[in-house]
């Protein structure tokens, strides 16, 4: 992997934030987007832009061709059995309240069990529990340890007669931990129970299979894998999504419309009412793409080196603690030097150039299960390096010293 190189894809990366080299390390929250995907942006609304599937004309059949071709890139870039597997969504989040929404309504009497884990963002959390209230369902939640590793051995004794799914994040977009997904799907299956892994903060790290996983959906968001917002896929094993209800109605959707009844599409095209972002898909597409070149192996690789190397330096500073320190770790960081809040030391680390995300991270729960309020995250890119890494440690160091 020729860093320079890649570093010169990014133009955000050469800007200056208040009067220093910008040094971006929020790449859990998005990532930065390589010119290919920008121009292909620009490329699209230039010259091709028209409404997709319904048009006889030139510019409406290749947006359309655009569009299907970028779902088959998506199909795949995970290895799906058929790119009718491959809905385009708003994101991770739209996809999930797709998934608690349709499956809910299909398969779930009051009192079935869905089960998440500690460690799961707002968006694999709250879905289901509007799912509670429309539904009847309950939420069964899989404990972690300390060291924010999932407790493999409780998810056999949650799982009842009442499971109806296994909802679970693949890597925690706080602690970093890559959770044995493999393992969990494999007893999920061995009661018939489908899982549906959240990818959000894994496809951009590290190589996923869907056939190889045997997952029965999975989910991600193109802005954290260097794609354009707005913007997300949902994976479903054909299977499921023929016997899943439509989501949304409109547009697209439908096979033939009367006020006395209705048919619906075949998939993908059910589960995606209204207007598509054409131009969304394309870019994301282009993204899957770049990143292919680079190989996901190698960008594994590197950001792991780039991980041992940022913990063994923060773990050099005094009073700091990391929160999640699983064996099987992805490039996020979260910490705290005791004596610092961590809104301040987002504050004046944004004064020397360095972003960086403080808060909860959209899981609250999960702070809760520490005995804290947040942390400051550092989630690595590929596009990031050691000499980055000094910057943020020698940053911390010198506001340690301040207060
Ligand atoms: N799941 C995880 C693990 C995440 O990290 C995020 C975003 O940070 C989401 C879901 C939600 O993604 P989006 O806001 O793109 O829908």
């Amino acid at each position: 992997m020729n860093i320079n190189n890649i570093r010169a894809n990014f133009p955000i990366l050469s800007r200056q934030v208040h009067g220093k080299p910008l040094v971006y390390f929020d790449n859990g929250a998005t990532t930065q987007k390589p010119k290919c995907v920008v121009d292909k942006i620009q490329e699209m609304y230039y010259s091709v832009n028209a409404n997709v599937h319904r048009g006889v004309h030139f510019l409406s059949q290749a947006a359309t061709d655009e569009h299907e071709a970028s779902r088959r890139t998506v199909q795949e870039f995970i290895g799906a059995a058929s790119a009718n597997e491959i809905v385009f969504t708003r994101g991770t989040t739209e996809a999930i309240n797709l998934i608690s929404s349709s499956f809910c309504r299909e398969f779930c009497k009051p009192g079935d069990e869905i089960i998440i884990s500690a460690m799961e963002h707002h968006s694999n959390i709250v879905p289901w529990q509007l799912q509670e209230s429309i539904s009847g369902i309950k939420l069964r939640v899989l404990p972690i340890t300390d060291e924010g590793e999932i407790v493999l051995e409780e998810l056999e004794k949650l799982i009842s007669s009442r499971t109806k799914l296994i909802s679970i994040t693949h890597i925690s977009n706080v602690l970093g931990t890559i959770n044995p997904i493999e393992k969990i799907i494999e007893i999920a299956h061995q009661q018939n129970i489908p899982v549906l892994i959240d990818a959000a903060q894994s496809v951009q790290h590290v190589p996923v299979n869907v056939q190889q996983l045997d997952c029965d959906f999975l989910v991600f968001s193109s802005h954290k894998i260097y794609g354009p917002t707005g913007m997300g896929v949902l994976y479903g094993k054909e299977k499921w999504l023929e016997k899943l209800p439509p989501y949304q109605g409109g547009g697209e959707m439908i096979s033939s419309v009367s006020f006395e009844k209705t048919t619906f599409a075949d998939l993908p095209f059910k589960f995606e009412a209204g207007t598509p972002d054409y131009v969304g898909s394309t870019a994301l597409a282009t993204a899957l793409r770049y990143i292919s070149e680079i190989g996901l192996d190698k960008i594994a690789e590197y950001e792991h080196d780039l991980l041992t190397y940022a913990t063994d330096q923060l773990l050099t500073i005094d009073k700091l603690k990391i929160y999640g320190t699983a064996k099987n770790k992805s490039s996020v960081i979260s910490f705290l030097v005791n004596g610092v809040h961590h809104y301040d030391m987002g504050v004046l680390l944004d004064t020397m150039g360095v972003a960086v995300r403080t808060g909860h991270h959209c899981a609250e729960p999960l702070m809760r299960r520490f005995g804290i309020e947040g942390t400051v995250r550092a989630s690595f890119a590929l596009y990031n390096t050691k000499e980055e890494v000094d910057i943020l440690v020698n940053g911390i160091r010198r506001i340690v010293k301040m207060f």
